[in-house]
């Protein structure tokens, strides 16, 4: 049975799927995979919806950046937000995960928003660690340099470790796969949901404590699967960042947005 959403501390959750990149089971996972197939992963942007939102969890990549670095891009991530009642140009707060290529392009998209990320997070992408290539491969210059002008011009909100965003959506600290990266904590009709993001890319990274292999710090990446099941109400209420069976376990936002947008504060199939 569904409910209306009354309390002013509820939200409706989407997942836009806006990327895929087809690749090897083996690619995902530090010590590869027994298995020879293919594990594809699916790119997505967040939204949180009610009152006082639309709040963004991510901000995805363009055409051109999907050009180099070999992903297929889907339908852009403003059709997607439009698909659902969102207009990109009036949302006020985005949440960034971290600052990776896949979840911070686009930077012109919401001209209107204040971006919520976390301090450590902003100081890992500027530090010294990018003296190192390996740790600098998942950047991209020219995102870390549009953060850093929001900064200048007054519209970053840095959070440190856990803190309350708006009633009933907060964002964790975890690191690992990035040294500053957040989940998204949201209360919804039924329970807390965690957008988990990067902190968990797919189911099975999760179920069978494994790891992802572009990573920080492999202990932060363990300890925040324990964090991320105690911010949830169940496993059934973790939404990992990359996985195409979100588009599967949960209904669609509405008919005709099959494989596109699903709506994560429904129960999952
Ligand atoms: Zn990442
Ligand atoms: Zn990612």
């Amino acid at each position: 049975m569904i409910q209306a959403t009354t309390s002013d501390d509820t939200y409706e959750i989407y997942a836009v799927k806006y990327g895929r990149h087809e690749r090897k089971a083996a690619e995902n996972y530090i010590g590869g995979d027994p298995h020879d197939g293919m594990e594809p992963i699916d790119y997505f942007v967040w939204a949180i919806v009610g009152p006082g939102g639309p709040f963004i969890v991510d901000t995805g990549f363009d055409e051109k950046m999907a050009q180099k670095r070999k992903r297929q891009l889907g339908k852009p991530i403003g059709e997607g937000l439009k698909a659902i009642g969102i207009d990109a140009d009036k949302v006020e707060n985005v949440i960034v995960s971290h600052l990776h290529y896949d979840h911070t392009g686009n930077y012109d998209l919401f001209p209107n928003a204040r971006y919520h990320l976390q301090d450590m997070e902003m100081g890992y992408a500027t530090g010294h660690h990018m003296c190192h290539a390996h740790l600098r491969l998942p950047f991209e210059e020219e995102d870390v340099v549009a953060m850093v002008r929001k900064v200048f011009a007054g519209r970053v909100a840095f959070h440190d470790g856990a803190d309350e965003i708006a009633p009933g959506i907060s964002v964790h600290k975890i690191g690992g796969h990035s040294k500053g990266l957040q989940c998204v904590r949201v209360k919804t009709r039924r329970g807390y949901v965690v957008v988990a993001s990067d902190t968990i890319h797919l189911y099975n990274h999760i179920e069978q404590g494994r790891v992802f292999p572009i990573t920080f710090h492999v202990g932060e990446v363990l300890d925040g699967y324990e964090t991320i099941k105690k911010l949830a109400a169940s496993k059934n209420h973790i939404i990992p960042g990359h996985d195409p069976q979100v588009l599967d376990r949960y209904p669609a936002a509405k008919p005709g947005l099959e494989g596109w947008v699903a709506r994560l504060d429904a129960d999952p199939k």
